[in-house]
């Protein structure tokens, strides 16, 4: 993928000490190929290479020390340039309720976003109320309704007989009188742009006047996805872009291209079938995640949003000062067995080799192995816990019988804290150094 070349690409740079103006101009060859080959728009990657380049020449990269980590530095803020510099979430109306119209072309993901954003929401406090306004489909409704019944959200429509422009103006009444704040309209899609559809979005639009229109549109469709946002941007008018589908094998090109060609910020991504998977969009930690130094952020991020901000907060200083003890081992473990998927963690994870042991992790603690670990940690004295260094082999044995397990599973069990522990020295590495980023920016 796009990460593992320009890692590699800049790793030949570092083992080279001073560098020469060949050397960049090889070295940023090799950059403009991984780009192309992640899809990115040409005119886009054209341009990015030309800045990287008079930048690195202008700072005069090549005569200082560390030329590698300065081009590197410029090449990840030129990549968050690309995709938008700061962070734009959802516009929310000062006086009203806040409309947001779905759009995009059939299996993008407008349906399943909308109930992704009502989740989202709903958890920061806000009163969403999902719309079905595509009539075209009528099973579409009926998928959305299904969708408002699982995350317990309110759900209007008027079925598939009705004009979706009727549709939108009730719900927005609707809304009003039981108080929702955020209405989310999904709309329909076709398989192609055609003038209909525009048509009949550009009178919802005015019908309903919405804070935001966000085209929602699957990632590993490329260039397609660009051109599909393009279109939508001219036709209609967008505020925004999410971008679906990022957990598959999603070259990443979509994301680096959306904004420099439409003008439009990607707001959200998403990055699995379920409904929990919505993230915010950082462009800076997208471009350090392409430039493979890991999102340490979105990590603690997503760890926040399962527990409270506080905890979120302790986990993350134990993390940095590496005080972490057995007991933080086992809430850790709980912590992501309540996220759901580790393999979703993994992509955020810096190296791929502690992805490798994250998947072993997972695999040793299913639901039974859980049980175990929490007996064996509990049979353990709070010393013991700390630390983990003294448990010689009778207090192994001993730790064993209070816990009903054997010698060898304490001893797996002090192997994988080892692993564990490791790795996040590993993230609280890669996380320092950023002191001055917040927690939530
Ligand atoms: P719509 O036609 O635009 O409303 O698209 P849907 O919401 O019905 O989604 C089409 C398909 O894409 C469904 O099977 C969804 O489960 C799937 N899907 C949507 N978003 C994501 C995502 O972020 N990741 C993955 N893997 N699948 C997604
Ligand atoms: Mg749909």
């Amino acid at each position: 993928g796009l990460a593992e070349k320009l890692q590699e690409t800049f790793k030949k740079l570092r083992g080279k000490g001073k560098l020469t103006e060949n050397d960049l101009k090889a070295a940023l060859r090799e950059v403009r190929l991984a780009l192309l080959e992640a899809d990115v728009n040409l005119a886009v990657v054209k341009n990015f290479i030309g800045r990287v380049w008079e930048r690195s020449l202008g700072a005069e990269v090549l005569e200082s020390l560390t030329p590698a980590q300065q081009i590197i530095k410029i090449v990840k803020e030129e990549l968050t340039a690309l995709m938008g510099d700061t962070r734009s979430g959802i516009n929310f109306s000062a006086t009203g309720p806040t409309t947001i119209l779905l759009v995009g072309l059939q299996g993008g993901g407008k349906t399943t976003t909308a109930g992704k954003l009502a989740l989202y929401y709903k958890k920061q406090g806000k009163r969403p109320l999902l719309v079905g306004a595509d009539v075209y489909r009528p099973a579409a409704i009926k998928q959305l309704e299904v969708l408002a019944g699982q995350i317990d959200v309110p759900f209007f429509s008027l079925g598939a007989d009705a004009s979706p422009v009727e549709i939108a103006r009730r719900a927005v009444e609707h809304a009003q009188r039981q108080s929702q704040d955020l209405i989310l309209v999904d709309t329909a899609g076709r398989l192609h742009i055609d003038e209909e559809l525009m048509a009949e979005l550009r009178s919802m639009k005015e019908a309903v006047e919405p804070q935001e229109v966000i085209l929602v549109v699957d990632a590993m469709t490329g260039q397609d996805a660009v051109n599909v946002a393009r279109a939508f941007q001219e036709e209609l008018g967008l505020t925004g872009v999410i971008l679906t589908k990022l957990d598959g094998d999603t070259r990443g090109g979509a994301a680096l291209s959306v904004k420099s060609v439409t003008g439009c910020p990607i707001k959200f991504v998403g990055t699995g079938e379920k409904l929990d998977t919505l993230q915010p969009f950082y462009p800076d930690r997208m471009a350090a995640r392409i430039l493979g130094m890991g999102d340490v952020l979105s990590l603690i991020e997503r760890a926040q949003s399962t527990f409270d901000q506080e905890k979120a907060r302790e986990i993350e200083k134990k993390l940095r000062r590496q005080e972490f003890t057995l007991e933080d081992f086992l809430e850790q473990i709980e912590r992501v067995r309540s996220m759901g998927s580790l393999e979703q963690l993994l992509g955020m994870l810096p190296g791929v080799g502690g992805a490798k042991e994250l998947r072993k992790l997972q695999a040793q603690f299913d639901g039974k192995e859980f049980v175990r670990l929490e007996a064996m940690i509990n049979s353990m004295t709070p010393e013991e816990r700390r630390n983990p260094a003294i448990i010689n082999g009778s207090r192994r044995k001993r730790i064993a019988r209070g816990s009903g397990t054997s010698v060898q599973d304490v001893n797996r069990l002090l192997k994988h804290f080892e692993q564990t522990r490791k790795l996040f020295k590993q993230l609280s590495e890669v996380g320092s150094g950023k002191g001055s980023r917040k927690l939530k920016p």
